[in-house]
């Protein structure tokens, strides 16, 4: 699969790593959107998006959400909001699903 965050997980990709373990990873964004934004993902490339969460999967989802404190923690940030985009229209670019962690400022100027 030709996937961007498979490739930043597994490293072939460089990325400004925040944290990292054997399920998931969090990196700096390339093009934030705040004065702080990171991404988080699972390493596997278990759903494209939200809308592929199950069962069988959403351990990882739940494991990611655990660990966002401790993520925010490492980018120096107490305040912050969590973002999936799921699908085209919703401003999905990378299927390989992920949670923006944004922190600034003017995030009450934003969309919600
Ligand atoms: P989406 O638009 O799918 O919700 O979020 C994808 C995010 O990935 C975008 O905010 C985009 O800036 C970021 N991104 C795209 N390519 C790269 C890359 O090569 N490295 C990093 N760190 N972020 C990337
Ligand atoms: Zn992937």
């Amino acid at each position: 699969m030709d996937c961007l965050f498979c490739k930043i997980a597994a490293g072939e990709i460089p990325s400004k790593k925040v944290y990292e373990d054997d399920k998931i990873i969090a990196f700096y964004d390339i093009a934030p959107q705040a004065q702080v934004h990171g991404l988080v993902i699972p390493k596997d490339h278990i759903a494209d998006s939200a809308n592929d969460i199950n069962g069988d999967n959403s351990s990882v989802i739940a494991y990611i959400f655990e660990k966002i404190p401790e993520i925010a923690r490492l980018m120096g940030v107490a305040s912050y909001r969590i973002i999936n985009n799921c699908g085209d229209k919703a401003g999905q670019t990378v299927k390989h699903i992920h949670f923006h962690i944004l922190s600034g400022d003017n995030l009450s100027e934003k969309l919600v």
